[in-house]
């Protein structure tokens, strides 16, 4: 009897501390400032360290993980190799062992590893904040985004890095505004972006154009937050992202907003002008919400994937469009950014919101050239993370997350053949090269991001690069 219920204390007390373990730790890991949603276990601490499910850490980090019977976790990702075994305290990194101040261990059937352990041995650098329990697992030249505003009159915009897509929060003292989410799997990030810096409530939001990769994650954002007004056009679509932003805004209490060109409205310190669409195109892109933000004397124009078509609308619409910063129009497509346009706005500084590698070879090379040419210092998301831009009223700062490089760029050529007239690269080969005046033939080595830098474009029909 007394055995019995020793037994029976001894499982109660188990189940205490099982439950307590499992109980919602609130440990959260981050690898590159994107959190990992851990969907059937959470990592816990365990004898003082942080132990991460094993599928899910690896997942992160971009390897692949293998278990064999033996109870030996192999991890790959490129060239490096990490194994652990359960219980044992070495871990091999690329056949060399090495002692760790924990073990890797299961608990409720789920293997449990410590995350810093397998992140620095892929090249990642790792720190502990005790105070909001975040593990930050960061790639070499990666920097956290800075933090929230907390005094001063800035007016900061935050382009988020939402792969090929788009998503900008601008804030202003106090007051907020979001265009567009991203992609609907992006919807978390944008939504766990804005709760990190303590926001609740948005003035407003503007749905650009039903494209997914812009409203795809705004209806978590409307479901989330307190929106006060959604500024949209009256272009429907059928698609499933247009059918959960509309479901989104029937439960949410936002006033719904037309866009109408010319119609100005106050954020905190700054105010913003729509500038199109005018009436809608057969082109979605073109039928774009653009708007020009000013805050005293600095100022950026946002016009989401308007093309030539649009941006010709907007440049002969007779509003002052010069503008200090450029969110570069549809992610670098070689359909926009025309010469007309980007000679009116003259931007100092140019954003484009694109995914890395994306298969549209956005941005376009000429693209990146034209910006150049009227002397724009280019960031982008797929090299530069997180990019945020603070209009301080007579000038703009910027500060990135980190600072990868274009492999494109790299590229080499020899003995290319510079207009230095037209701006145009030839190979030596090419029919025009015959065809230049001598007085404007130049001969090039080097590399294409010299050229680019120099606002130099590849002839379209010998295509140097
Ligand atoms: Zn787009
Ligand atoms: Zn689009």
């Amino acid at each position: 009897m007394k055995i019995k219920r020793a037994f029976i204390l001894l499982l109660a007390v188990l189940c205490l501390f099982a439950a307590a373990v499992w109980a919602d730790s609130g440990i959260r890991v981050s690898v590159d400032g994107r959190y990992i949603s851990f969907t059937d276990a959470e990592p816990i601490i365990y004898d003082g360290r942080t132990m991460v499910p094993v599928r899910a850490v690896f997942d992160a980090l971009g390897a692949e993980v293998d278990f064999n019977s033996k109870g030996v976790i192999i991890g790959k990702k490129g060239n490096n190799t990490v194994e652990m075994c359960l219980g044992n305290k070495y871990i091999i990194s690329n056949g060399i062992p090495s002692a760790m101040d924990t073990v890797p261990i299961v608990i409720n059937s789920r293997a449990l590893v410590p995350a810093r352990y397998i992140a620095e041995s892929f090249g990642y650098s790792v720190s502990w904040d005790s105070q909001s329990k975040t593990v930050s697992i960061n790639s070499r030249g990666y920097a956290p985004a800075p933090a929230p505003q907390t005094n001063g009159k800035d007016v900061r915009l935050h382009f988020i890095d939402v792969g090929q897509g788009d998503c900008t929060l601008i804030e202003d003292n106090g007051h907020y505004m979001l265009i567009d989410a991203g992609e609907t799997e992006y919807g978390s990030t944008v939504v766990s972006y804005i709760k990190n810096m303590g926001i609740s409530c948005l003035d407003y939001v503007i749905a650009s154009h039903p494209h997914s990769d812009h409203i795809g994650g705004l209806d978590d954002v409307i479901n989330t937050f307190d929106v006060k007004n959604v500024i949209i056009t009256s272009e429907e679509a059928v698609t499933a992202s247009f059918e959960n932003l509309l479901d989104a805004l029937e439960k949410s209490n936002a006033d719904i907003i037309e866009a109408m060109p010319g119609k100005s409205y106050t954020l905190g310190l700054s105010s913003f002008k729509i500038l199109a669409p005018g009436k809608l195109d057969d082109d979605s892109n073109n039928n774009s919400i653009a708007i020009r933000l000013s805050y005293k004397q600095s100022s950026a124009l946002l016009c989401a994937d308007a093309e030539k078509e649009e941006e010709l609308y907007i440049a002969r619409s007779g509003e002052n469009i010069a503008s200090d910063l450029l969110k570069v129009n549809h992610h670098g497509s070689p359909g926009s950014s025309c010469e007309e346009f980007l000679y009116k706005v003259q931007p100092k500084y140019a954003v484009i919101s694109v995914g890395k590698d994306n298969s549209y070879g956005h941005p376009s090379m000429n693209v990146l050239s034209a910006l150049n040419a009227v002397g724009a210092k280019i960031y982008r998301t797929d090299l530069n993370g997180n990019v945020v831009a603070s209009l301080t009223g007579s000038s703009v700062s910027v500060s990135t997350e980190k600072n990868d490089t274009d492999k494109r760029t790299e590229k080499m050529l020899q003995n290319a053949v510079l207009n230095t007239n037209s701006k145009k690269v030839h190979l030596p080969e090419c029919e025009s090269v015959s065809k230049m005046s001598a007085k404007n033939k130049k001969i090039f080595s080097g590399s294409v991001e010299e050229l680019i830098e120099m606002g130099y474009s590849a002839c379209g029909y010998c295509q140097p690069f």
